[in-house]
């Protein structure tokens, strides 16, 4: 440790983020505390849920090099062809992962799966700690580093650390206490998820159909089971999940059509409001957001976590060259440069989830053409297809050296 702090790094929230950051970082030797306000355990209740989670080619190359991806891989299940639709439109396109000369777009693998492969990975370095379960209260910016309370079995507790990491989720105590605003968007729309089983083999393949109230998307687990994320509008939600299964899935069924065969069983039904939030700023002097916290997306093309973890392997990097030429964690200049290399990603995700959101829920008849020529324009150009496909697997433009590094040497 470079200064009198009794931590480096102290990371608020140890959801999918936060850990991964810790994971990024256990190299170093860095002295992290990663506090949670959830009993590690408690897979239900927190991040670390049932839901089917797609890792991208990126996220899988940044696994690979933390040494996860091996625990990972034989729970994960891959994604050779991706087939996107709308409803009542003609027109389709389908990406294949052998058109990029890869095994595969991403990875399906269940939340609580990625927690459990998170946390036992941090159990084994001594430099991290766990304070779970234990709330974030406050903090405050101290001639001695950021002074850091929170409650714990009944008392509060503080310690002093050279950076903050706010990695707390969308409604992010850091940010508020930090005063950063946020530009919102509430889409109306509420996403269903549950693990189908069907009568066909998904091949490999996840569906993403778009239609007026929201995209469908199933997410192959195994040879016969998906994992459906069905997106109402929020009004429409209570009554969709007080159907009964045989119900439920009659609905699905009729918008998603028979490609999967007839869809038999669905397990428990979880949903999760869907609305758009991001920071304003990201940092401030020994603080920085990220994750959920910094910006919430659309889950339409499964890219929120995927951002966020190309996001942490930025900060790594950056914090690596910086302790290696000498500056210390409390040098402001980490954080501009983690923004001044991280923002062109993250804006093109923003921009691209966003734009999807937008442009697929209008039926006008101008829109609806627009579409069929966007698709079939993307089946029929090469470039362009090529751009989506990169886009989707974190590979476009600059990107952290945690993911230009392949393991495999794929080519992309
Ligand atoms: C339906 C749906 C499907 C999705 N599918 C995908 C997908 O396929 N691929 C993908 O890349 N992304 C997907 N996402 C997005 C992904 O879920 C999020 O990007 C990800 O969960 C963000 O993780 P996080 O660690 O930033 O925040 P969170 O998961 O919210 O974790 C925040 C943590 O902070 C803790 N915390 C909060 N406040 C405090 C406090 N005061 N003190 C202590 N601890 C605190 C919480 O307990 C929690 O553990 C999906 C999202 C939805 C809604």
């Amino acid at each position: 440790m470079s200064k009198d702090w009794d931590y480096d790094i102290f990371i608020s929230g140890a959801g999918m983020v936060g850990c991964s950051l810790a994971l990024g970082l256990a190299s170093t030797g860095l002295k992290i505390a990663i506090i949670d306000a959830t009993q590690l355990k408690q897979s239900d209740k927190t991040t670390f849920d049932e839901r089917g989670i797609t890792l991208s080619l990126a996220s899988k190359r940044i696994f690979e090099n933390l040494g996860l991806w091996q625990a990972l891989q034989s729970s994960s299940y891959p994604i050779k062809q991706v087939h996107i639709s709308e409803q009542n439109r003609f027109a389709f396109t389908r990406l294949r992962a052998n058109e990029m000369n890869v095994d595969a777009l991403g990875y399906v693998v269940i939340a609580s799966t990625l927690g459990n492969g998170l946390r036992k990975s941090l159990s084994q370095h001594d430099n991290i700690e766990f304070i779970c379960p234990a709330e974030l209260k406050s903090f405050e910016l101290t001639q001695q580093g950021m002074r850091v309370t929170w409650q714990q079995e009944g008392s509060e507790r503080s310690a002093r650390a050279g950076l903050l990491i706010g990695a707390d989720g969308s409604c992010s105590l850091t940010r508020r206490l930090a005063g950063i605003n946020t530009e919102q968007h509430d889409f109306k729309q509420t996403a269903i998820v549950a693990n189908v089983s069907t009568e066909k083999r998904n091949q490999y393949t996840a569906y993403e159909r778009f239609t007026p109230h929201g995209p469908i998307a199933l997410l192959p687990v195994a040879e016969n089971r998906s994992v459906l994320v069905y997106v109402v509008n929020s009004e429409d939600a209570d009554y969709c999940l007080s159907l009964d299964d045989p119900q439920f899935l009659a609905r699905v069924q009729s918008e998603t059509g028979r490609r999967l065969g007839r869809l038999i069983t669905v397990g428990v039904r979880r949903s999760y409001p869907i609305f758009y939030q991001n920071a304003v700023r990201q940092y401030q002097p020994q603080l920085l957001l990220l994750g959920n916290a910094v910006h919430t997306i659309h889950p339409n093309s499964a890219q929120g976590f995927n951002l966020g973890l190309r996001d942490v392997a930025g900060l790594a990097e950056v914090i690596k060259q910086s302790l290696v030429n000498g500056l210390t964690l409390d040098d402001v200049r980490i954080l501009e440069r983690y923004v001044d290399n991280r923002t062109e990603d993250q804006k093109r995700i923003i921009n691209f989830t966003n734009g999807l959101a937008e442009h697929f829920y209008h039926q006008q008849i101008v829109s609806n053409l627009l579409r069929d020529v966007a698709m079939i324009g993307i089946d029929s150009l090469p470039f362009l297809k090529k751009q989506l496909m990169q886009l989707t697997m974190g590979m476009l433009g600059r990107q952290p050296e945690l993911v230009r590094y392949s393991m495999q040497q794929e080519i992309v």
